[in-house]
């Protein structure tokens, strides 16, 4: 047996690699994405309704993620991937059929002429990542406040103490006080997540860099000290 599924839509992340991305959805309500519906999709009767509801569950493609060959074993970066588990106990990005599962928070709804575009919150996605499905989330069903979660009982992530150079906020400067006040919640929420991966911390490496909207940031850390040494626009519209 073989399905076939075509995206209905395309992501538009301010992740543009996969360093940095939160390991789950809604852990940085900062972390804002647009899905432009594809056609022939991109139909308003499709959306009627659609905003009474606060979240949404996406299904999507691990497209950066695609392999030949699965694996029945994983290394969860939860574990400090030295330690292997069972596939279908994580939800790692490498699995039999690439496929995710997220749930977001729908801020915005724009249907103009033939575009639909919905502006969502608290992602872990990478940009261009193609959108195979979307439902409403129904807390009723969906929240199930007493559910056991095996080696992940609580979420990941701590207090940092984060500054920026000199060259970091004279960059910041050129851009609004909200655009502003946006990123530097997002970069804190992202650094105390601790997106190392455990080898580079056992490495002691402390100087990396990532992308994040247009921007190339460079930054080090120790201990819990996390400084922006670098942050320079790769181009004209950093924010798109
Ligand atoms: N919440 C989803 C789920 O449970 O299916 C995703 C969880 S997965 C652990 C999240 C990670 O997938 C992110 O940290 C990022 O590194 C990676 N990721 C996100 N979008 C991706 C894509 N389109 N292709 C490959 N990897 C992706």
């Amino acid at each position: 047996m073989k399905y076939e599924f075509q995206p209905i839509g395309i992501i538009q992340s301010c992740f543009k690699e996969k360093f940095g991305i939160p390991r789950q959805s809604g852990l940085i309500p900062e972390a804002e994405a647009i899905l432009t519906i594809l056609p022939p999709y991109n139909r308003a009767e499709a959306f009627r309704d659609i905003e009474g509801y606060s979240h949404l569950w996406l299904s999507f493609v691990f497209h950066a993620a695609i392999r030949d060959q699965w694996k029945p074993t994983v290394r969860p970066p939860r574990l400090g991937g030295n330690q292997r588990v069972g596939v279908f106990a994580t939800r790692s990005p490498f699995r039999p059929n690439p496929i995710g599962l997220s749930v977001v928070k729908l801020i915005d709804l724009d249907i103009s002429a033939q575009q639909i575009k919905l502006k969502l919150g608290g992602v872990d996605l990478l940009d261009g990542t193609p959108v195979l499905d979307i439902k409403p989330y129904v807390p009723y069903s969906d929240a199930i406040p007493d559910a056991e979660a095996g080696f992940a009982p609580t979420p990941p992530g701590r207090e940092i103490q984060l500054s920026f150079s000199r060259q970091a906020e004279s960059e910041l400067q050129k851009h609004s006080a909200e655009q502003v006040i946006q990123l530097k919640r997002l970069i804190y929420q992202m650094l105390s997540n601790n997106p190392r991966p455990s080898y580079l911390e056992q490495e002691k490496r402390n100087r990396f860099g990532m992308r994040l909207y247009d921007f190339n940031i460079i930054w080090e850390v120790e201990d819990d000290r996390y400084l922006i040494t670098e942050l320079s626009p790769l181009s004209d519209q950093p924010f798109a």
